[in-house]
């Protein structure tokens, strides 16, 4: 399958005609290609989205909102075939996929052009002097940049409020999940969205990602990815004074008081930390268990993960699926070493698994993996792995809690688990992540912020801050 760029309402191949293969993780085959999109392929593509801009700013909301409206509705149409796409791209379950990967995409179309329809600026009276008032504008042309790991659910999260507002589009899926950023560019032109105003440029970061963040004309860049190429992308806009949003890498706490809802911490537990093998931003890879619980935790847990099936991700009773890339495999085979070479136990898992069946003899698996016996300071308890692979580490007070929950650089998301209501709010708001959650996980409004503290991340998105990140304001005030 030959996967194009979608520049200016039609799908095209790169202008080197250079390509790069795509592999599904689940067999190791290959399954197609993209282009190997340059400098060029940026340039067309900006100025598709810019002769674009003033007819689509211009529009109505109403209208705007129509379009997003149906492009919602089209997702739902083809859900089948995106979800198909999504697990043989990531090799993620293809029944997550279904549940939560394409349902959310739809979704991110609807809230933003529902969401966009309800957005109000702020006015204030200043009595006999007169009156301030801000209006919002859709700032230009925006560069979207999204990761691998939900591949069409982050990337519409990005597309959605930017278009919703009136700027035109130039994005990036990750050259590693490009399939369902394609299929999306077929269903707009499905839904009639007139060419130009989303702009779909499929190659490597380092070429067309930075192309697009070093474009003097693209003024906004939203990037979802690793922490470093987040540090590289802000050290080539900074300079340009662009409006920068970045999501980055965490390291994520799940801290466990011995006084929890046990049944319910356990089931949520296993979900946290392998859904999507362990590859959700949001996952927790650092296991803190109060002392007088960890046995019996690590008893429970231990036979939780060991019963969970990796396999196949078309069948419907596999929990663990294949790992997105040889690259992030051997990374994730990689930490494992580095586990025992740090001093740590493996209790369960740590290594590939052959037998799934004769379709994934050749597929990138890996058994869900437990570690003991590091502390918080470990370089396994310190760096973003991104894989099947958790730490679990005991500590006595709810001051060590905080301290090592507190002790890496990054800080996106924690979970809670106690039935003390009082320590549940001492500690959300000492913890430094930019979501907290108290006895559940990956629970959300969609209109409440999101983002990630220290190396975590800059910005926020969600709700009105996205649409708003979106915009440029200008501050108007009239004296009577
Ligand atoms: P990555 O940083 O390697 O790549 C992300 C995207 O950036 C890809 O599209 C890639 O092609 C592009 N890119 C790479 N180098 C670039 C450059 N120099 N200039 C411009 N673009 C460039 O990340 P990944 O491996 O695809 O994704 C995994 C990472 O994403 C993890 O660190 C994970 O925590 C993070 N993540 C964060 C969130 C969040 O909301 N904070 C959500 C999902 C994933």
């Amino acid at each position: 399958m030959n996967i194009l760029n979608y520049i200016n309402g039609e799908l095209i191949g790169g202008q080197e005609d250079e390509w790069l293969d795509n592999f599904n993780p689940a067999t190791g085959e290959k399954y197609g290609r993209i282009p190997d999109s340059s400098k060029e392929d940026v340039e067309l593509a900006w100025k598709a989205a810019h002769d674009a801009f003033p007819a689509w700013s211009a529009l109505k909301q109403e209208e705007r909102s129509r379009y997003l409206l149906r492009i919602a509705e089209l997702i739902e149409v083809h859900q089948e075939k995106l979800a198909l796409a999504e697990s043989a791209d990531n090799g993620k379950p293809l029944s997550l996929a279904r549940r939560m990967d394409i349902p959310r995409a739809s979704d991110n179309f609807r809230f933003y052009g529902t969401a966009a329809l309800h957005m109000h600026s702020e006015t204030y009276d200043m009595g006999e002097q007169g009156f301030n008032y801000v209006l919002n504008r859709p700032i230009g042309v925006a560069g979207l940049i999204s990761p691998w790991n939900l591949p069409l659910y982050l990337f519409t999260w990005k597309v959605a409020p930017a278009l919703a507002v009136g700027n035109t589009v130039v994005a990036k899926p990750s050259e590693v999940t490009p399939a369902t950023a394609f299929i999306l560019s077929q269903i707009c032109i499905e839904a009639g969205l007139p060419p130009g105003v989303f702009n779909i440029v499929h190659g490597t970061g380092p070429k067309a990602g930075q192309a697009i963040v070093a474009h003097p004309k693209i003024p906004v860049i939203s990037f979802t990815g690793g922490t470093s190429t987040g540090a590289a992308i802000a050290k080539i806009a900074a300079p340009m004074f662009k409006k920068l949003s970045l999501e980055l890498g965490g390291k994520n706490p799940n801290i466990i008081f011995e006084d929890c809802d046990y049944d319910q911490m356990l089931k949520t537990t296993l979900a946290s930390s392998f859904t999507n093998q362990g590859q959700i931003c949001l996952c927790g890879s650092r296991i803190l268990v109060q002392r007088g619980l960890y046995e019996k935790f690590l008893k429970d847990f231990t036979e939780g993960t060991r019963a969970m099936k990796v396999g196949d991700p078309l069948e419907a009773d596999t929990r663990v699926g294949a790992i997105v890339s040889r690259a992030q495999y051997e990374k994730v085979l990689h930490y494992i070493l580095l586990a025992k070479e740090e001093g740590g136990k493996i209790e369960t898992g740590g290594k590939p698994v052959y037998e799934v069946n004769e379709r994934c003899k050749n597929g990138w698996f890996l058994e869900p993996t437990i570690v003991t016996g590091l502390d918080e300071h470990c370089r396994v308890n310190q760096e973003e792995i991104f894989g099947p692979v958790v730490s679990i580490i005991p500590f006595d007070t709810e001051e060590d809690a905080l301290r090592m929950a507190n002790a890496t650089q990054y800080g996106l998301s924690a979970t809670l688990w106690t039935s003390n209501l009082k320590r549940a709010h001492r500690m959300a708001a000492k913890i430094e992540s930019g979501i907290i959650w108290v006895n559940c996980w990956l629970v959300r409004d969609l209109r409440t912020p999101f983002g990630g503290m220290k190396n975590s991340g800059v910005g926020r998105e969600g709700g009105f801050e996205a649409l708003k990140f979106f915009t440029e304001t200008r501050n108007i005030c009239i004296q009577l």
